[in-house]
């Protein structure tokens, strides 16, 4: 009998996604993407929604990190065995790549709720002997290798993981493209479709486009150029051979180059950004399509550290699935919410002193800023203005830094070494370190531990951000760019405290460094620093409302019910 075989009599859910991070264990994940992939197929799990999950191996995971000693990143493969966690189906499927059949398998991995419900996640692998050594490798590496290798792993992904549904079994109702990595899902649709008529004029009148769109959702994930894969159609021809016709392809994916996010485009009947602004952003970016927006949320239970579990299970029974329930914070007493935090900055203060000997202290303000190192989220804001940094902050607050840029980013790699500098340059004055090694759970002690959590991304490049809404599930409140969740967050005084102007219509610019930077120097000094170390209650008063009005709707459950009403039953 079959592992799946409980979960292939009912039509699925089948959700798309090239990483996924359900724990630093299976470490197939590089970044936020992958995080919410993680947290949204658990509350799929939790709300026992009919779901299974299609991602690849990647054996080598993304990487980790390491420093040399002029704080430059040096990015280490992963190493860990996929066996310890998952069982290996014997079914089998295969691509052509290249004129070669490039045999892929899957492993099985099974989410599981403490409330019972069960989703698949179907690891696919081509490590295998039947496959040629560099057909091998491409499911070892996560975003490794050049657009060749890219194409590749995502008609494993697209096309590999339609055919393995099938071989296993799976009715899908409907097919949700998390990013458009898994669009080439949509042309194996289009072939499993095709109109059964003798002879026709017109070649194009055979593919049933309404019906294929009908079956797709896809959730865009970023406003970055670079975010979005495009491929030359030589790249295509060499790889894809005459795999679907090259004519109608052009008229689906682009003319000059194939663009994997306006092939998803045209054969999706429902799209969506991932936070209202994004939506907006989106909609201007690709005109003639409607985008809704759908904002993001992250996993309650999984985002919210011991110690404030405990007094949610004390005095909020029931929050982590019905996480609404956060409504009623204000019947927590402040001492409980105060001591809980304080126990989880223990347990952060003590980490980085163990592990950069960062010498910092319980009392003191502690701000976190971790995220991948992409220059639109400046990193480096903070450190704008030295001087005014060290008059407002020496003594009063000290500073946590964490995340890794991609191996080929050298403009991020520079940017981390940047901020050890200053770290090491400001020593005497302000307690500032840089944590190596960004995973979920080092995500977990900072979102948890710091005071407040720092973000300035340049607008309106920021998507979502997720790692803030962890922190308000903690009591720890924003002080943040106005730009992707935040916009909807963020209540002056009551919930955290903005950077920067409102969100404006206004393109990114050079100005914007400077009128960020002056405001985050103005607020710290005049705002957050007074408030923290002025009568406690008031402090609280912040972190209730970041609990009671934003972890209240910033979870992945509300997010779940609404892909559900929206987008999948329609
Ligand atoms: C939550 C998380 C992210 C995403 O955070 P953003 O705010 O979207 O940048 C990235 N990496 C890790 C390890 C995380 O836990």
């Amino acid at each position: 009998m079959s592992i799946l075989e409980k979960y292939t009599t009912a039509p699925k859910i089948a959700y798309f996604t090239m990483e996924i991070g359900l724990k630093d264990d299976i470490p197939t994940y590089s970044g936020g993407l992958g995080i919410l992939a993680g947290d949204t197929i658990k509350s799929t799990a939790d709300l026992k929604l009919p779901v299974v999950a299609v991602t690849l191996m990647h054996r080598k995971g993304y990487f980790t990190q390491d420093f040399d000693a002029s704080g430059y990143q040096i990015s280490n493969p992963v190493q860990w065995d996929p066996a310890t966690y998952m069982t290996l189906t014997t079914e089998k499927v295969s691509v052509r790549i290249e004129g070669r059949d490039v045999h892929v398998q899957a492993w099985i991995y099974f989410v599981e709720s403490l409330r019972g419900g069960a989703v698949p996640v179907l690891y696919l692998d081509t490590d295998m002997p039947e496959n040629t050594p560099e057909d091998r490798e491409l499911t070892h590496q996560l975003y490794g290798g050049d657009t060749s290798y890219r194409i590749k792993q995502e008609i494993i992904l697209g096309i590999g993981g339609v055919r393995m549904l099938r071989e296993l079994g799976f009715t899908v109702k409907k097919y949700h493209m998390n990013e458009g990595h898994a669009s080439f899902l949509t042309l194996e649709l289009l072939h499993e479709f095709k109109k059964d008529i003798e002879s026709v004029w017109d070649e194009s009148l055979i593919w049933d486009f309404e019906k294929v769109k009908d079956l797709c959702v896809f959730t865009t994930h970023t406003p970055v150029e670079a975010g979005h894969d495009r491929f030359s159609y030589e790249l295509y021809g060499k790889v894809m051979g005459d795999y679907f016709p090259e004519r109608v392809l052009k008229a689906l994916a682009g003319d000059d180059i194939l663009n994997m996010t306006m092939l998803a485009l045209n054969l999706s009947n429902f799209v969506n950004g991932v936070a209202k602004k994004h939506g907006e952003v989106s909609q201007s970016m690709f005109p003639g399509y409607r985008i809704n927006a759908i904002t993001n949320g992250i996993h309650s239970y999984t985002w919210t550290c011991e110690h404030f579990k405990k007094v949610y299970d004390k005095y909020l029974p029931g929050w982590a699935n019905e996480p609404e329930i956060f409504v009623r914070v204000e019947t927590i007493p402040d001492d409980e919410i105060w001591n809980a935090h304080m126990a989880a900055k223990k347990d952060l203060i003590d980490y980085v002193n163990r592990t950069c000997n960062a010498g910092m202290d319980t009392d003191t303000l502690t701000l976190g800023f971790a995220r991948r190192f992409a220059t639109y989220k400046r990193a480096n804001l903070l450190f704008s203005d030295i001087e005014r940094l060290i008059k407002i902050a020496a003594g009063k607050v000290q500073f946590i830094f964490a995340g890794k840029a991609h191996p080929r980013d050298d403009a991020g790699k520079l940017l981390i070494q940047s901020i050890f500098n200053y770290a090491r340059d400001l020593r005497d004055k302000i307690k500032i370190c840089f944590v190596k090694n960004y995973k979920m759970d080092l995500g977990l002690l900072l979102t948890s531990g710091v005071d407040v959590w720092l973000n300035n991304p340049l607008r309106p490049l920021e998507a979502s951000g997720t790692s803030g809404m962890k922190a308000t599930h903690n009591g720890v409140p924003n002080f943040s760019v106005l730009d992707g969740w935040w916009i909807e967050g963020h209540i002056e005084g009551y919930t955290g405290w903005s950077i920067g102007p409102a969100p404006t219509e206004l393109e990114p610019d050079e100005k914007m460094n400077d009128i960020d930077a002056a405001d985050l120097y103005d607020k710290l000094e005049n705002v957050l620093i007074p408030t923290y170390y002025g009568p406690r209650k008031n402090w609280i008063f912040v972190m209730k409302g970041t609990i009671g009005k934003n972890a209240y709707y910033f979870n992945t459950h509300r997010m779940m019910r609404r892909y559900v009403t929206e987008a999948y039953i329609r």
